[in-house]
């Protein structure tokens, strides 16, 4: 168990703990232990849905794009380089990418750049980059 983890379940049971003590006050001790054990579930029932909302943000705004192979997703690629605001990744296809703040095109061989995808806005989801400027 990580501190990240101890601190989830030390939250978990200070909530069951809060619960208890207020179902306590008017039911006794079964009221301690109901609210204890409900609010025990409430607390991870409000972290699974936190967790699942992060989760569903980013398939909706994946970190990076598909590839242009359309094979390989946002977790697929592979971090090559990382350099003053621009990072180089290869997907599993073996083409390399370039992700500087707001686009992500693929690295020919000559180190030029051949435009892939952009995002017109910092909360923006990915589309396609025609080279025209998107604010850098
Ligand atoms: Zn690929």
């Amino acid at each position: 168990m990580n501190i990240f983890e101890l601190t989830l379940l030390i939250g978990f049971i200070w909530v069951g703990y809060v619960c208890g003590k207020m179902l306590g006050a008017y039911l006794g001790v079964a009221g301690w232990i109901v609210g204890f054990v409900l609010g025990c579930a409430l607390a991870v029932g409000v972290y699974t849905i936190f967790l699942r909302l992060i989760d569903l943000w980013y398939r909706w705004r994946p970190i990076r794009p598909i590839c242009k192979e359309g094979k390989c997703s946002s977790d697929d690629y592979q971090l090559l380089e990382l350099s003053k605001g621009n990072v180089v990744f290869r997907c599993r296809c073996g083409a390399k990418y370039i992700k500087t703040r707001h686009r992500f095109g693929e690295l020919l061989d000559d180190g030029s750049v051949r435009p892939y995808m952009k995002r017109t806005w910092s909360l923006g989801r990915w589309e396609e980059d025609r080279g025209e400027s998107v604010g850098e």
